[in-house]
């Protein structure tokens, strides 16, 4: 744990460290990027001495390129900030861009009832470098971290990503691009904040716990026996058998076109309709990069219906998979597990 000097105590903020390329460094020996020290990167970036806020930072270790995050890494991120939650005002996660909506996704289902901020944030040019979009990301995402209204509330109590001066929900988030400095786009779900010369809240889309004085609870067990079926034409009878009807899985997510549909071929749904039979919970969400999900249009989405599959509506990937990892974790009943699927609880899906 290191600390910031700064020149108040008005908010406290824990900057959490896992890697990425925002903290990377050209290794000669390899001639590639490579995760380097966090102290070097607030070394970079002195304006956060500036604030009037406590920053205290964590580092994990090893910290990673965030290509080989696993839940574990949740799991460890949902306990830091639970030991941490009555130390700090917010909590702000540095983490590569490749699966930070996976991250984010994740995290927002495995604390409920969230009272303070926790940003994602990253860069996709190191900090080092003099273009970095790095510094930017991380002022705004520890400005917005400490934000508070009038009556000493966050004003952003949720899980989201910032970058590129665009605040999105995290679970609505998406990485879209590779080169680009605007990487993320929440298709579904209008930003909850854009930081320009002022940041403007857009206060009517963020979402407010029931109770600001109870304390979230922190759920930690994932089941990861989840697997992502890509439909495309010329799929085989035995691609799709063996990702549906595997022994190892609890739940497939089926990525179909459109607005949910699927091939109508017999052997197609003859599949589908045996693995839901034998238990397995199926969730439909789209290829689509914007728009739902809507199985009663079209004859193809109807059969998937009869057949058992779940309306994944507006839900991205990336939130369905961290959804279904957290609901298998917690419940035993498919019955139920396919209910919540339907459920919005974190603001994941519009119905
Ligand atoms: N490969 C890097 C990572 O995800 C990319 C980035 O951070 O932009 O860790």
């Amino acid at each position: 744990m290191s600390h910031i000097t700064s020149t108040g105590t008005k908010s406290a903020i824990l900057l959490i460290y896992t890697g990425g390329t925002i903290g990377m460094k050209e290794d000669p020996a390899i001639q590639a990027l490579r995760p380097f020290n966090f102290s070097q990167i607030l070394e970079e970036v002195p304006e956060l001495g500036k604030f009037a806020y406590r920053i205290d930072s964590y580092t994990f270790d090893p910290i990673i390129d965030s290509s080989d995050v696993e839940p574990s890494l949740w799991i460890a991120i949902t306990e830091l900030i639970e030991q941490k939650y009555d130390e700090y005002d917010g909590f702000v996660i540095l983490h590569g861009t490749d699966t930070m909506a996976y991250s984010a996704s994740a995290v927002s289902f495995m604390i409920e009832g969230l009272t303070k901020p926790v940003i994602f944030t990253g860069s996709q040019l190191p900090i080092g470098i003099p273009r970095t979009d790095g510094k930017e990301n991380l002022i705004s995402s520890v400005e917005i971290a400490a934000a508070r209204d009038s009556e000493g509330h966050a004003l952003v109590p949720e899980v989201c990503i910032c970058f590129d001066n665009i605040l999105m929900r995290g679970n609505r988030a998406l990485k879209i691009n590779s080169d680009h400095f605007r990487a993320f786009r929440s298709p579904n779900y209008p930003p909850l904040a854009e930081a320009g010369i002022n940041i403007r809240y857009n206060q009517q889309l963020i979402r407010r716990p029931d109770n600001w004085n109870a304390r979230p609870i922190f759920h930690k067990t994932l089941d990861t026996r989840v697997s992502i079926l890509k439909i495309h034409p010329g799929i085989t009878p035995q691609i799709v058998r063996t990702i549906l009807c595997s022994n190892d899985t609890r739940a497939v997510i089926i990525e179909t076109y459109g607005a949910g549909n699927a091939p109508s071929k017999d052997w197609f749904l003859d599949i589908v309709r045996e693995a839901s039979e034998s238990g397995k919970i199926i969730l439909d969400v789209t290829q689509c990069l914007a728009g739902s999900v809507n199985m009663d249009i079209y004859a193809t989405g109807k059969c998937l219906k009869e057949a058992g599959v779940v309306n994944g509506y507006d839900s991205t990937t990336e939130s369905a998979l961290g959804k279904l990892f957290y609901l298998l974790g917690e419940i035993q009943e498919n019955a139920t597990v396919k209910k919540m699927l339907e459920t919005d609880l974190r603001g994941e899906i519009s119905k």
